[in-house]
């Protein structure tokens, strides 16, 4: 699914959902609780403040006008991967949080930040409290590539090093190493790109965008010329996208450099592919053909058909100075088509390794039911397995993968199944639910304390302040303590 496409769609699709002004609206006060908190509507909670839980609280404030929905997110902040995720370079993505922020100040929806599910209040305690839960908590771990030498200095996830150019306090101490020429990524979809391109980037294109002003002096005094990026399987199957890839041809100042070898065969297949893919196909091809000779610094290209097997150390067996790479070769056809050994390896040098392999997520609460192996909450539909009144939404529903606008149709869907389940008297609301109220109560003898919209909005200024003295959009606060204080201040 093309990103661009999808976020148009999306912007076309969103309407908005409610017209009373701000001003006119009654406000939490802090605690949470509403002037109308004893209403006999349903009350439902969030768990997750990313864009499956504002799409999800979105579309059942619009179908149920008696619903009350809260929503309790991890962070100080609200937005997930909007914030954490989605490049620098594409301010336009980023726009979805106008809709969510709509969301967030709807006269029946509340924003508490702060809260960490599963430590400062259970599932169970939620399920207490509300006649229905909906998870969408995402994918915040990160698959391992299980290989030795993944723990070396050098190596990191993907989640990660998007983590630190992206402000999220958990991975402001990274700092990563740029001082060596060539950098190689393992995986080939659109995370993969982006961060192929924040490497290779000229920091005059970065710093007018939300990247934090620590990652921008690192990039400065990058060494990194070259970027390899590693695939198992070919040409064919590679995961990225063609606005991505486009981005990567039309880098300033730098050329692609493909093994012509690895698009052998790949012309006359040509014809027989999906029209997305055949126009992917044929930006790579161009790019083969165009990019070398060039007179540029620097340089980046796809490595089809390679497997990491090892991360090779320097003489003091703590740095990463190179890689592994097992040859594998393609069995099988169309989506079925599996990358297996040829035996043959392969050493490259690089002294930067990110893996991208994908994002994962944990269980956060052992009453929960968890499918280990696909790493989500098992549902049909957005209904948890063998759990009334509990639903999940966006990654943690179906797993670590498409864009925003897959994650609301899909938090459309949820919202959809409950709403029919409320109605079908499948979800009992006979009984009065306290909601916020108790959980807020709960929360404060446990010395938690929340950040409401309004508070988050006081974060949001500050960080604009900084940035419009940066000449960028804002300055993300890296620090948890500092948020809270400016929150609360
Ligand atoms: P998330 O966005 O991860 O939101 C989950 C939220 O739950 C987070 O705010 C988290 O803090 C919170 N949470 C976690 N645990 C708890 C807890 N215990 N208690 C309370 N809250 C909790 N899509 C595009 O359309 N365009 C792009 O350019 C694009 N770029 C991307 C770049 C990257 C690096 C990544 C990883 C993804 C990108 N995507 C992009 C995909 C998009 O970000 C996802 O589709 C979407 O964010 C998934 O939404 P989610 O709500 O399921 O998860």
């Amino acid at each position: 699914m093309k990103r661009m496409t999808m976020i148009n769609l999306m912007k076309a699709s969103v309407k908005k959902i409610h017209s009373l002004s701000r001003a006119s609206r009654c406000l939490p006060a802090e605690g949470g609780v509403r002037g109308f908190s004893s209403a006999s509507g349903p009350r439902v909670c969030i768990v997750g403040g990313g864009p499956a839980g504002f799409y999800t609280a979105q579309q059942l404030l619009k179908a149920r006008r008696d619903a009350v929905v809260d929503i309790y997110e991890r962070l100080p902040v609200p937005f997930g991967l909007v914030r954490f995720g989605v490049a620098p370079d594409h301010p336009e993505v980023k726009n979805v949080i106008n809709t969510f922020t709509q969301t967030a100040q709807h006269e029946r929806c509340s924003f508490y930040g702060n809260v960490n599910v599963g430590k400062d209040v259970t599932i169970e305690e939620l399920r207490q409290a509300y006649h229905a839960v909906v998870l969408s908590y995402g994918a915040e771990g990160n698959r391992s590539m299980k290989i030795p030498g993944e723990d070396l200095s050098g190596v990191f996830s993907a989640k990660d090093f998007v983590g630190w150019y992206n402000g999220l306090p958990n991975n402001k101490e990274l700092c990563p190493d740029l001082n060596c020429e060539t950098a190689v990524i393992l995986g080939q979809g659109n995370v993969a790109l982006d961060v192929a391109r924040i490497l290779l980037s000229p920091v005059d294109m970065l710093k007018e965008t939300d990247i934090t002003q620590n990652s921008l002096a690192v990039l400065a005094g990058s060494n990194v010329r070259r970027v390899l990026i590693v695939g198992r399987r070919g040409p064919l199957q590679i995961a990225c996208t063609i606005k991505e890839l486009r981005e990567m041809v039309n880098l300033p100042n730098t050329r692609a450099d493909m093994m012509p070898n690895d698009f052998e065969g790949i012309a006359e297949a040509l014809k027989d592919l999906p029209r997305p893919r055949k126009r992917l196909t044929e930006l790579m091809m161009k790019a083969v053909k165009e990019g070398r000779g060039d007179k540029v610094e620097k340089s980046w290209g796809f490595r089809f058909f390679r497997s990491p097997v090892e991360v090779l150390a320097g003489a003091d067996g703590k740095r990463a100075t190179g890689i592994r790479l097992a040859l594998n070769k393609l069995e099988g056809s169309g989506e079925d088509t599996r990358a297996v050994p040829t035996g043959q390896l392969e050493d490259l040098e690089c002294g930067l390794i990110i893996s991208s392999i994908g994002y994962k997520s944990f269980p956060i609460d052992p009453t929960v039911p968890f499918d280990p192996r696909k790493a989500i909450v098992p549902n049909a539909m957005g209904r948890v397995q063998d759990t009334t009144g509990l639903y999940c939404s966006g990654w943690v529903k179906r797993g670590p993968t498409g864009v925003i606008a897959t994650t609301m149709n899909d938090s459309f869907d949820t919202a959809r199944v409950l709403i029919q389940d409320m109605e079908a008297g499948e979800v009992d609301l006979s009984v009065n639910k306290a909601g916020a109220q108790a959980i807020t109560a709960l929360l404060q003898t446990r010395g938690v304390r929340t950040v409401l919209f309004p508070q988050w909005e006081k974060i949001n200024a500050e960080e604009e302040k900084r940035g419009k003295s940066l000449g960028k959009p804002r300055e993300k606060l890296l620090d948890v303590d500092e948020m809270l204080k400016i929150a609360w201040s």
